[in-house]
């Protein structure tokens, strides 16, 4: 008995209930897929470089893109911006990051604020003292004209002193005071509720408020947001801020957010990397999305399963496949979208020796096990569970890529039995087309065998 409840508590919880944010054309909460979104990290004043980043992001599938705007030529560039991506026809809403002086720029640029999707406030940056709660509702005031949401987007890096300094005033007077970690962390949730209920107050309409609470420790986030989300039922934006560089950043963020989300808490994520100096922005999309896929919450891009490679991989052609073969699969993507509908669900399988290679290779959809050392040089494909072709000689990665393009026509495109199975919508990540039931034998393709 204790061994099921304890492993129930394991599963995926329901997501939480929350009221539903439209963003643009994109919907946050209440059900709507998780979203992902980034940032981008060009001088908004620079509206030719702001375009081209913000196409990158939102081609990588960045649903929402978020600029700062912290000076007047940035707030003056963003009607271009948004000018130029509709040009281009992209659609991406557009998020303005304010801090400081986000009530002056909103109101001396209106076509800034008409131009953005949502403005991100920051309580802890809006001002201190008298002008705080003033300068708030001013740029509420704003979202309410123009019909907008705002995130109040709580950062411990940027908390509202004032709160923080009535919180540990209070603590201080308590019998058992609490840690001042314990303080910080209440005072984060404090803010964004604070706030919340202000705007709300000003006449912000409840369902056109996001909130999120960032810090950077692990635990703090999973306390906090835990906390959020018992206390409200505003869509929740998680992200690890200042999560860091390289595969500390990516394991943070999703040693984070993966708790968080398989309790069912979170509307939109953001995974905050610092990327390699002239590195590309993009990869915080990318990792947000395998984030999603790999815990089977939404799918993106088929993903190739690789074994690690050991003593009986002795050259690098596999490591070589699987890159490749992955790089293809996210590049045909764009394309793929919207002819192979459901194609994001597929999996592919480049392994590399007769150890699991086969195995692995017959439960995706299509796999390839390459020969280990000592192995025949051949490698045997497998497409829904069966061997339909072997290849050898020098060309393998390029007849291995043919019969994906194969495989995905046959499978997903106008008329196959893949895409007449798919079932509710292909963008939310519902579907589930692993090994997608076909009542024909898989098709062998001829292959010329060098
Ligand atoms: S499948 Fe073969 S090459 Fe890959 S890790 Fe296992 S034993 Fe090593």
């Amino acid at each position: 008995m204790f061994a099921t409840t304890a492993y129930a508590m394991l599963l995926p919880a329901p997501r939480r209930q929350t009221r539903a944010v439209r963003i643009g054309h994109v919907t946050v909460g209440s059900g709507a897929p998780v979203m992902v979104q980034s940032m981008t990290n060009t001088d908004t004043a620079d509206v030719v470089g702001t375009i081209e980043q913000v196409v990158a992001l939102a081609n990588a599938g960045s649903e929402v893109v978020r600029i700062t705007v912290n000076s007047p030529e940035a707030a003056a560039a963003v009607a271009a911006i948004r000018d130029g991506l509709d040009q281009r026809h992209c659609n991406v809403p557009l998020v303005g990051d304010f801090h400081f002086n986000g009530h002056k720029l909103l109101r001396d640029y209106p076509d800034c604020a008409k131009a953005l999707a949502k403005y991100r406030i920051n309580p802890g940056n809006v001002g201190r003292g008298n002008k705080h709660d003033t300068q708030f509702a001013q740029m509420i005031e704003i979202a309410c004209r123009e019909g907008k949401p705002v995130r109040i987007g709580v950062n411990w890096g940027s908390l509202d002193q004032d709160l923080m300094g009535r919180l540990m005033d209070e603590n201080s007077r308590l019998a058992l005071p609490k840690s001042a970690q314990q303080v910080m962390r209440d005072a984060l949730v404090a803010s964004a509720l604070e706030s919340a209920a202000l705007a709300e107050d000003v006449g912000l309409p409840g369902d056109q408020i996001i909130l999120s609470c960032k810090v950077s420790d692990v635990q703090d986030l999973i306390a906090v947001y835990g906390d959020l989300a018992a206390r409200c039922d505003y869509p929740l934006h998680l992200g690890l801020t200042e999560a860091g560089m390289g595969s500390k950043g990516i394991v943070a963020s999703t040693a984070a957010m993966g708790i968080l989300l398989q309790q069912g808490i979170g509307d939109t994520i953001r995974v905050s990397l610092t990327p390699e100096p002239g590195g590309d922005r993009t990869k915080e999309v990318i990792v947000a999305q395998e984030m999603l896929q790999t815990m089977g919450l939404r799918t993106f891009t088929p993903l190739v399963t690789a074994c690690p490679g050991c003593g009986r991989t002795t050259s690098t052609f596999f490591q070589e496949l699987a890159a490749k073969t992955q790089s293809y699969l996210r590049a045909q993507m764009p394309l793929w979208r919207a002819s192979y509908p459901g194609v994001e669900n597929m999996s592919v399988a480049v392994m590399g020796c007769v150890v699991n290679g086969p195995g692995e290779s017959k439960l995706a959809n299509i796999g390839i096990s390459l020969p280990g050392t000592g192995e025949l040089p051949v490698a045997p494909v497998y497409e829904d569970g069966k061997k339909t072709v072997t290849l050898k000689g020098d060309h393998i990665a390029e007849e291995f890529q043919a019969l994906l393009d194969a495989y995905v026509e046959r499978t997903y495109g106008q008329g196959s039995p893949g895409a007449a199975l798919i079932v509710g919508d292909g963008a939310s990540g519902q579907t589930d087309q692993r090994h997608p039931p076909s009542s024909a034998e898989p098709k062998v393709i001829p292959i010329t065998i060098a």
